[in-house]
């Protein structure tokens, strides 16, 4: 098995290098279609963990779609072969899937709707792809509820999140509480949690908590979008970047003088204003500030500053 997700995985590098995309687009033979649909499928679901969020597969992944045939058994088993992988795998694809713009134009709702009456795998597998997104949805709102509660009590300059994003999330939670009820009746609890009734019980249900689907996906994906997302991904490249030597992602100077592993080394100069990078010189730090540094250079030293609190406080909570 291991071997064979090995292999899967090489052959899946070895599609890359060739323009799997571009092939597969290029085609217009729907057989191949089915075929990179069903060796993604697998690498996602036999492969490293982290290779489903790898920018090649999630291309793949979205050019397969792209390519949806229009024969409704072969679609079928597309649809069988993706479904299946990013329900169990990752919760990122199972929104793509779902999302509005990929589902209308290539009309998989009313294929699928054909294919729900007489096919029991894809019965199972669309109630795991919406509970996938459903699952992962209730995380972010988690997330941001710790977050929001943490920035309230604090000090600091957090704003707590702005009105836009206060809508956004709104429009989430109002998602996941449709789909959560529309999906209820579709489990049954017992002692380990809960599983999926059988199908015949199940298919009634489906067409509602699709069509409720689609628009929690598409709130999901506007969810991670979101500037303060953005600002919190850049945050983090940041910061990575803040234990370099040089802080210039474009500079060489990996090892060398100065920077936060050396000290004040000969020539390094740090950020007078967030006090958190490090740079060669002026010259690097001229071109940081140009292509982005000044953009995260304020969050960079609130997220210093928080830091430093909370290790004073930790220091007090032990000594005293
Ligand atoms: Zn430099
Ligand atoms: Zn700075």
């Amino acid at each position: 098995m291991e071997a064979m997700a090995v292999s899967c995985v090489e052959a899946l590098r070895g599609l890359y290098s060739a323009g799997a995309a571009d092939a597969l687009r290029s085609c217009g033979d729907p057989s191949n279609v089915l075929l990179a649909a069903q060796g993604l499928g697998h690498a996602i679901e036999c492969g490293p963990a982290g290779l489903a969020a790898k920018a090649g597969v999630q291309e793949l992944f979205t050019c397969i779609v792209h390519c949806m045939p229009q024969d409704p058994s072969l679609r079928g088993a597309v649809f069988m072969a993706l479904s299946g992988a990013a329900a169990a795998r990752s919760p990122q694809l199972a929104t793509l899937l779902l999302s509005s713009e990929v589902l209308e134009e290539f009309g998989i709702q009313r294929a699928l709707r054909a294919a729900t009456e007489n096919d029991v795998m894809v019965v199972c597998n669309v109630p795991l792809l919406l509970d996938s997104v459903l699952q992962e949805a209730g995380k972010e709102l988690a997330a941001g509820e710790r977050a929001g509660a943490g920035s309230s009590s604090g000090s600091g300059s957090g704003s707590g999140g702005s009105e836009e994003e206060q809508g956004r999330r709104e429009q989430l939670q109002a998602c996941v509480a449709a789909l959560r009820r529309a999906m209820q009746p579709m489990w049954t609890s017992n002692v380990g949690g809960r599983t999926l009734r059988r199908f015949n019980e199940i298919q009634g249900h489906l067409p509602a908590a699709l069509r409720l689907g689609t628009p929690l996906a598409a709130a999901l994906l506007d969810w991670w979008r979101r500037p303060e997302a953005q600002q919190a991904a850049a945050l983090e490249v940041a910061q990575a970047a803040a234990r370099r030597s040089c802080a210039y992602l474009r500079c060489g100077n990996l090892g060398g003088e100065g920077g936060p592993a050396a000290g004040e080394g000969v020539g390094s100069q740090r950020c007078s204003a967030c006090r958190a990078v490090w740079y060669c010189g002026t010259a690097c730090s001229h071109a940081d500030w140009r292509v982005g540094h000044r953009r995260v250079c304020k969050a960079l030293g609130a997220a210093r500053a928080a830091e430093k609190e909370r290790r004073r406080q930790q220091e007090t909570e032990q000594g005293g």
